[in-house]
């Protein structure tokens, strides 16, 4: 295993087959992991291995085929507490990924909860999966969305976020990491700052997971979400951590098989969590490549990762801010590795189509945070997001890029 911290090639890069394509007749220069990570093969094999070997129906069988898959299936699950450090393996609920998990609680925990007046508490950097879900619940009811503001770096105002705290206040619902900035959030202090009233924390873990350990027990949080497919695993599969009991209180937020405990025609009784909220056959091969995302991920080390993509981030950065007339969006002192930016009289898709013929694949557009693009005044960016994976000649071939659109286009 190369450990060694190597900004010229790439941590681990052998193990991700997809980084060897070649692009329009380039060398595939990966720069959209925000988006979705690249799988590596202990993640392809483990998937492979369980639809060849094992693949049965989990809880109901009673053959050894359908054993086996359960054993995987609990295992996984086991596997991300640990990973976690949750308390209970019941507090691990597997959904399709962070926006089914902010939907679940918004339906399941404030929706029977909130009356007319409450208020949820969200950032100006959240993604749509973590203001829609409260937006629909909230014009139900009459709840209200109260919004933080940050600054022109792209970090929470904690002051302001005090003085929106008040006995109203049902749930705080903010990202660990930004998506479009890179901005690391204080959520412990949040957090800590919300125990003060009775309100509920939910954290969006969508961007943390794949770059820094979390310790759910250490930050107290009462709801954390993850995306196996930002995690290195794979699409279809995600968590809903909560604790046990709120999830033991909370109505089911789908109905179905596997989640009852007696069903008459007078009425249905429901198991406890996680069983509650995995109505219907849950995706089992996909529970089973995030737990070996999560292992491939301990294995490398989220040390290495960080000093990796710590340097990556500081050269990538020098390199951006050199380049005339690109303004860098996102600038916080704490950030993982995502750089956002526009370039003067050049529109970001176009940025991001002349970067895709030189093999560099950016996103561009609102990123799914239209609120945040508002806040910095700009109709789109383009955003290259990194992982461990990546390595300096992807940052070079990125600059070649921008600076061939900027040919092209100013
Ligand atoms: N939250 C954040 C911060 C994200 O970056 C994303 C996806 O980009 C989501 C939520 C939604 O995740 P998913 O599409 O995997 O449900």
């Amino acid at each position: 295993m190369q450990t060694a911290t190597d900004i010229n090639r790439g941590l681990q890069r052998d193990d991700f087959p997809l980084l060897g394509r070649v692009v329009h007749g380039k060398p595939l220069a990966y720069l959209d992991s925000a988006a979705t990570t690249q799988k590596p093969n202990a993640v392809i094999e483990a998937i492979d291995a369980f639809y060849r070997e094992t693949n049965a129906n989990v809880h109901r069988g009673l053959h050894r085929l359908a054993q086996e898959a359960t054993d995987l299936y609990e295992g996984a699950r086991a596997d991300v507490r640990e990973h976690l450090n949750a308390n209970d393996t019941r507090e691990i609920v597997f959904v399709r990924g962070t926006t089914e998990a902010i939907n679940l609680v918004a339906q399941s925990y404030l929706r029977p909860r909130a009356t007319s007046g409450d208020e949820v508490i969200v950032t100006e950097m959240e993604h749509h999966a973590n203001i829609v879900p409260w937006q629909i619940v909230g014009d139900m009811i009459g709840v209200r969305l109260r919004v933080v503001p940050i600054d022109n770096d792209g970090q929470i105002d904690l002051e302001a976020f005090e003085r929106l705290l008040n006995p109203r206040t049902r749930l705080v619902a903010v990202t660990h990491v930004s998506n479009v900035l890179g901005t690391i959030n204080p959520v412990k202090t949040i957090i800590k700052m919300t125990r003060q009233t009775g309100a509920a924390v939910l954290v969006d873990g969508a961007q943390a997971v794949p770059h820094m350990p979390v310790d759910l027990q250490d930050l107290d949080c009462d709801f954390y979400t993850l995306s196996g497919h930002k995690t290195f695993g794979p699409t279809g599969i995600g968590v809903l951590f909560g604790k046990a009991e709120l999830l033991n209180a909370m109505p089911p937020y789908q109905g179905g098989g596997d989640m009852i405990q007696s069903v008459t025609w007078e009425g249905t009784t429901f198991k406890d969590a996680p069983a509650r909220f995995e109505a219907g056959t849950p995706h089992i091969a996909g529970a089973v490549g995030l737990a070996a995302a999560l292992g491939y991920l301990r294995s490398v080390g989220y040390e290495h990762i960080a000093k990796q993509e710590q340097s990556l981030l500081a050269y990538a950065t020098a390199r951006l801010q050199a380049l005339p007339g690109l303004r860098l969006i996102g600038t916080a002192d704490h950030k993982a590795a995502v750089l956002s930016f526009v370039l003067d009289g050049v529109h970001p898709h176009d940025v991001a189509t002349v970067l895709d013929a030189h093999g560099v694949a950016t996103r561009a557009g609102h990123h799914c945070a239209q609120p945040l693009m508002r806040r910095f005044g700009v109709p789109a960016t383009t955003r290259a997001s990194l992982a461990f994976y990546n390595s300096q000649s992807d940052l070079d071939a990125l600059i070649t890029g921008i600076e061939s659109a900027r040919e092209m286009f100013q």
